[in-house]
């Protein structure tokens, strides 16, 4: 690893937004539903924090945008936090190389979904979770205030009830797996926890310090410990090789490190022990992922020497 002083991150990123805004060619905004086909494609911003809270940002890196599937890494987290390796009973750990949204192998694997960020995973999650909290939502709300230290953070309910509106394909899914009796919850219950969840808004600052724990090895940024070395560890390489749809292969190549996408034009990753990082753009190639923010990472991680390979 290239040694790169925390005031040196600054200016890495203020060169790469440069190169971005030179970039044409930015991919087009989820169309599903109609709040994230609003958005600008040109919009960009990037946020670095580091271990202590100490956070560095360009462009919109303070702009709220919809986290959609960034939120998967943090209910990963407060439900392995709470039941561990039972967990992986009820969802794997490898690469789906299928779509987010594919039902195709659920019926191969008897219920058991691929891994916990292709959205039947994140059901299964999800619904674990409402189940030992009695609110998932509000729990993985209340972690992202108290990790990034913004206590604004919230739902957007246009956005949920819009996921609502066109979430066929969710529910599909949910009643597929319950009924290999891999879901607890009612299944509209479930939808309504994971919509509000998806439907979450916040910054990349936000989202990079929020992301903290894992760079932390587990330690929330209050010094308490969430996970384990060990489950950190685990979420870090479920990320590295589930954490970008169906393109996984080919961020951990360009950009070598654990990240995890969202339809919003969101990604996160993790500098294990160093830094955590969130870039914002949304347009999206053919595979659901920010143009401009694995261009963006693949450029930090080049620039400062920074990933875990
Ligand atoms: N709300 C979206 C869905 O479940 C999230 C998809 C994503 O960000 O990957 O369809």
């Amino acid at each position: 690893m290239t040694a790169t002083s925390s005031h040196a991150f600054q200016p890495v990123l203020e060169r790469i937004a440069e190169e971005m805004e030179r970039t044409p060619g930015r991919g087009r905004p989820a169309d599903y539903i109609p709040a994230l086909a609003a958005c600008d494609p040109r919009r960009f911003g990037m946020a670095v924090a580091e271990l202590d809270g100490t956070v560095h940002g360009v462009g919109d890196w303070r702009v709220p945008f919809s986290t959609q599937s960034l939120t998967k890494v943090f209910t990963l987290a407060l439900d392995l936090a709470r039941e561990g390796d039972e967990l992986w009973e009820h969802v794997g750990r490898e690469p789906s190389g299928n779509p987010f949204n594919s039902l195709v192998q659920l019926e191969y694997e008897n219920g058991i979904p691929r891994n916990p960020f292709i959205n039947a995973g994140a059901l299964v999650v999800t619904d674990r979770l409402h189940t030992r909290t009695g609110d998932a939502a509000g729990e993985l709300r209340a972690f992202l205030r108290a990790e990034s230290g913004n206590p604004g953070l919230d739902f957007d309910e246009d956005v949920a009830a819009s996921e609502s509106l066109h979430g066929d394909r969710n529910a599909a899914l949910a009643h597929f797996m319950a009924s290999y009796g891999n879901i607890d919850n009612a299944v509209p219950v479930l939808l309504d926890q994971y919509f509000r969840q998806c439907s979450l808004t916040a910054s990349c600052a936000d989202l990079a310090l929020a992301t903290g724990f894992l760079a932390r090895h587990g330690v929330r940024a209050d010094g308490t410990r969430l996970l384990t070395r060990s489950q950190a560890k685990q979420v870090n390489a479920v990320m590295l090789t589930c954490g970008t749809y169906d393109a996984a292969g080919e961020f951990a190549y360009r950009v070598g490190l654990p990240g995890k996408s969202g339809v919003g034009g969101g990604i996160i990753a993790v500098v294990p022990g160093r830094c955590t990082l969130c870039v914002w753009s949304p347009g999206l190639d053919e595979r659901g992922n920010s143009v401009a923010g694995v261009a963006a990472l693949d450029r930090f991680t080049t620039l400062t020497g920074l990933s875990v390979f």
